[in-house]
């Protein structure tokens, strides 16, 4: 038997007991006469003490050889502490050690393996291993297991049956590039991984299965933008003989149990907002309704002057940020330089500020008067003390600028509280989406996402307008999750594809088997899939991915621990029929 107890569990009660530990040395003090030496497990840490009056000699000398990380086992006596550490649970007792064993040496970690480390991202991922005996890396790893098992149960008491399917699967052109896998037994044929298992969940309830879950990896080839891993976890849901509003309700559901599990925080009926709203009044469809600043739109009250800025703009749109009235002219033209960088991109900024006693005082004072500005300050919300901000431009560029500035400031003036939680459906996203590039519509969500049938008449003469049923939940403006009704009949999924673009072969070529499925008695279905990385860091009151996944890439793909990706053998490349030419 390698331990009777961990290193976390051992009290007061237990003085007197014989027991026997195994575990990390976090460190060793020696006194000469006397060595006190921190075991570690992932269950905490237990004091050791060796002391020369009641030690024997040989296991002293021993003792004194222990390097950090060493793993050792100890057989001792549980005895009570002279001087108590009232910040481990283990605190108030110390194994006085009898018998000492060496299981294995080790060399110097290359960080020091604490709370607050001294490694720097790169070595912490290199050597992740170490890493995560750092308490924090532990616990956002456990913390995960837990979500994990609690959605596992919710889902599982609500008749949902995890069904694992197929990573090896057919690379199709929509969403976004998939990751190929050669086929050895298939000269010139390739597997892609799955974006998401979506046609096999559709398949699925075809079958009859009715409740499908999964939390599965999905795998996308995109560029890595921060906090974007290629290989992801999602909880994949599936359900037959639903409308949208069974969908919000169990997904409703399964987040404010977590919620409460988590943080005991109840949370009633989550507020939903239409995608149009969402972007009107937060000039983004992942709003963080945290706090305010709404956007107030200007044009009917700023495009009667002389103002060509103003009156040449498709709009003309403001916030007021609450209290910061008293913003120096040094900090508000810091903000002007900030919303001119390249990644937001405005060409301008103009301010007004509400000062004492009703008094407007702005950017512009040449072309409005109060009457003006307190009308500005009307429909932007603003208060005496507040500063209102106003972008002009291309209506939807100039919306995404402002919500930049609107988080900016949220994140500054400490609004985006990692304690509050203020989750919201969007709801009746466009069903396509206009594509710059390649000059053509695609799907917002995905090509089985179905048209409201009241606007289905409009994917001829205005695609752009016709509304889907999708939906996603966003929770502190991240969305978690997305989801929609789907098209369940072929004539309704072929029209889907020609108006993406597909001629009836390429429709059929890449999707035959799912129109070919619904042919079969395929019933009405939807579902969604919450992207659980982000679920449990955001549950955890943080915003990056990374320390909640356990072996995840660094910013360029790369595992700098196992060195992936890597270059393969000539024999493995010729195995696989493959010849490879790098274009420089
Ligand atoms: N498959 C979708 C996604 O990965 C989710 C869904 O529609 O259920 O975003």
């Amino acid at each position: 038997m390698y331990r009777s107890h961990n290193c976390g569990e051992l009290r007061i009660a237990d003085v007197n007991k014989e027991v026997t530990l195994a575990g990390w040395v976090q460190k060793s003090r020696d006194k000469g006469f006397m060595i006190w030496v921190d075991l570690r497990d992932r269950y905490g840490i237990t004091q050791l003490i060796f002391d020369e009056a009641r030690t024997d000699a040989q296991v002293m000398q021993l003792a004194k050889s222990l390097g950090r990380e060493y793993v050792i086992q100890v057989k001792g006596t549980v005895i009570e502490r002279e001087s108590k550490n009232n910040n481990i649970p283990t605190g108030d007792i110390e194994v006085l050690v009898k018998e000492l064993t060496i299981l294995n040496e080790a060399q110097l970690p290359p960080f020091t393996i604490e709370d607050e480390t001294d490694g720097g991202e790169d070595i912490r991922m290199k050597y992740r291993y170490l890493d995560i005996r750092r308490n924090p890396v532990k616990n956002s790893l456990l913390f995960r297991h837990k979500v994990t098992q609690e959605v596992r149960n919710y889902l599982s008491n609500l008749d949902f049956c995890e069904i694992e399917t197929p990573y090896l699967i057919k690379s199709t052109p929509e969403g976004a590039r998939d990751f190929v896998v050669p086929s050895r037994m298939n000269p010139g044929q390739f597997y892609a991984l799955p974006q998401s298992p979506q046609t096999f969940k559709q398949l699925l309830m075809v079958a009859g299965m009715d409740r499908y879950f999964q939390i599965v990896k999905c795998f996308r080839d995109e560029d890595l933008r921060a906090d974007r891993q290629p290989e992801f976890t999602q909880i994949d849901c599936e359900m037959s003989f639903i409308e949208q509003e069974d969908i919000l309700n169990v997904f409703e559901g399964l987040t404010r149990h977590l919620l409460k599990k988590f943080h005991n925080i109840d949370i009633d009926k989550f507020p939903r907002m239409t995608y149009d709203e969402a972007m009107r009044t937060y000039g983004n469809d992942k709003p963080d309704i945290r706090f305010g600043m709404k956007f107030g739109e200007l044009n009917a009250v700023a495009q009667h002057k002389d103002f060509a800025v103003f009156n040449n703009a498709e709009l003309v749109v403001g916030i007021a940020v609450p209290g910061a009235a008293s913003f120096t002219r040094k900090e508000i033209d810091a903000l002007i330089d900030w919303v001119k960088r390249p990644q937001v991109g405005a060409s301008g900024m103009v301010y007004v500020k509400c000062e004492t006693g009703g008094h407007y005082k702005s950017s512009v004072d040449k072309f409005y008067d109060q009457e003006d500005l307190a009308k500005w300050a009307e429909i932007t919300g603003a208060k005496e003390g507040d500063l209102i901000l106003i972008l002009c431009g291309p209506a939807n560029k100039t919306r995404t600028q402002l919500s930049a500035l609107r988080m900016e400031l949220g994140n500054r003036l400490g609004l985006r509280k990692p304690d509050e939680f203020a989750p919201l459906w969007v709801v009746d996203f466009p069903l396509l989406e206009w594509d710059e590039e390649t000059g053509r519509y695609h799907a917002m969500h995905h090509p089985f996402t179905s048209p409201k049938r009241e606007d289905i008449h409009l994917l001829d003469t205005d695609p752009g307008k016709v509304r889907a049923n999708a939906y996603d939940l966003v929770l502190n403006g991240n969305e978690i999750g997305g989801g929609s009704i789907r098209i369940h009949d072929k004539a309704t999924q072929e029209l889907m594809f020609k108006h993406l673009g597909f001629t009836p072969e390429q429709a059929q070529q890449q999707f035959g088997f799912l129109m070919n499925a619904f042919q079969y008695g395929a019933p009405p279905h939807g579902g969604l899939a919450f992207g659980l990385d982000r679920l449990v860091a955001i549950l955890a009151g943080q915003e990056t991915i990374r320390d909640f996944i356990a072996f995840p890439k660094n910013n360029s793909g790369r595992d700098v621990m196992i060195d992936a990706p890597a270059p393969i053998d000539q024999a493995q490349l010729d195995e696989l029929n493959l010849a490879i030419t790098l274009k420089d």
